[in-house]
């Protein structure tokens, strides 16, 4: 079968591998129908080095189930699946606090640094019942792309409002515009925020962004842009702030613009491990720091009506879509901002 490859920073090959196979009775072998190029996909993009690599990509996925193995008991051949990209037996005790990313079982992983991958013909997905949510539409279903953001985006978008602890009235910024920023918007309309200031550069997303519910878009960064967040509400600045990108710039942004009592949610991967917590940043003013690796598992029934109805269209963030042999481009593509998020279809 093909599969993606990355061998190291900024090469990206499809390449023939071995056929998934079911290796454990828990295992399920599903048939790949849509996956796509993730933000997160772009830092082993820009840093992996070649002693790293090569390693397979992608990690979020629908397909039909192709096989099941002999202790799987939810799943069936031929059911359509969604599966977020950390693996979780559903069941052990930090699931049932709703932290599958968290998951103690011997089998439970990100899909990034398994052999095996969204952004291929196939996958074997480890603890099959815990893992992978059945979706009630067809395979080529119009809502196909609005489900895929289940796997990821909109989840960890999701995950940063819940964190923040979003309610109906309060004032949100989100910082960062790419796809999981503009989930967060549309996360926090979802939650009923009244005011939601995206901080983000690129027009054609903030206009997503404005669509998806954010009622002000700054697109200075800085001193300017957290003075200009301030302005925009009465100067104490907002309840809940989403950092959807990971650097530290964003992290000293996100403490410039938080009201005192606020909480700063952080759902990109920080890319630093120090960071000012002490008097002036978080102590002075009560702020609490919360996020992490969202466990979008934990979100996938909340949210899946509101697609399936209509409500919601999170699928807007895919401006691209390709097959196997344009996913090389595709990491170019969306590293060059040409585009946001790019759909495949193997
Ligand atoms: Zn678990």
């Amino acid at each position: 079968m093909r599969a993606t490859l990355m061998y190291q920073a900024g090469d990206v090959r499809i390449v023939e591998v071995p056929d998934s196979r079911i290796e454990h009775p828990t295992d399920a072998l599903v048939r790949i129908t849509a996956s796509c190029i993730c933000g997160s996909d772009l830092h082993p993009y820009h840093q992996m080095t070649a002693d790293k690599g090569p390693a397979r990509m992608g990690h979020e996925l629908i397909g039909v189930v192709e096989e099941t193995g002999s202790e799987v008991t939810t799943l069936a051949k031929g059911d359509l699946v969604v599966s977020p990209f950390a693996i979780s037996d559903n069941v052990c005790e930090f699931c049932r606090e709703n932290l599958q990313t968290s998951c103690v079982h011997a089998h439970a992983a990100f899909w990034d640094g398994l052999e095996e991958g969204g952004q291929a013909e196939a996958v074997r997905v480890p603890l099959a019942d815990g893992t992978l949510v059945k979706l009630p539409v067809a395979p080529d279903s119009a809502l196909v792309p609005s489900l895929l953001t289940l796997a990821d985006v909109f989840g960890t978008g999701y995950h940063a409002a819940k964190m923040a602890g979003v309610q109906p009235g309060q004032k949100v910024t989100v910082i960062g515009d790419g796809a999981v920023g503009l989930m967060a918007v549309l996360s926090a309309q979802r939650l009923g925020a009244e005011q939601i200031i995206l901080m983000g550069r690129h027009q054609d997303r903030t206009d997503l962004g404005r669509e998806f519910g954010a009622t002000d878009v700054v697109a200075d960064r800085g001193e300017e842009g957290i003075a200009r967040v301030r302005e925009l509400t009465g100067g104490h600045g907002t309840h809940a702030v989403l950092e959807a990108v990971g650097h530290m710039p964003a992290y000293e942004q996100a403490i410039g613009v938080v009201r005192p009592g606020g909480v700063i949610s952080r759902v990109g991967v920080p890319q630093y491990e120090e960071a000012p917590v002490g008097f002036r940043s978080l102590f002075r003013h009560n702020i609490r720091l919360a996020g992490g690796p969202a466990p979008v598992r934990a979100y996938i029934e909340e949210l899946m009506p509101d697609i399936l109805d209509g409500t919601i269209e999170p699928g807007k963030v895919f401006d691209a879509s390709t097959d196997l042999d344009g996913v090389p481009a595709g990491y170019r593509d969306m590293d060059e901002r040409r585009s946001l998020k790019v759909l495949v279809r193997p």
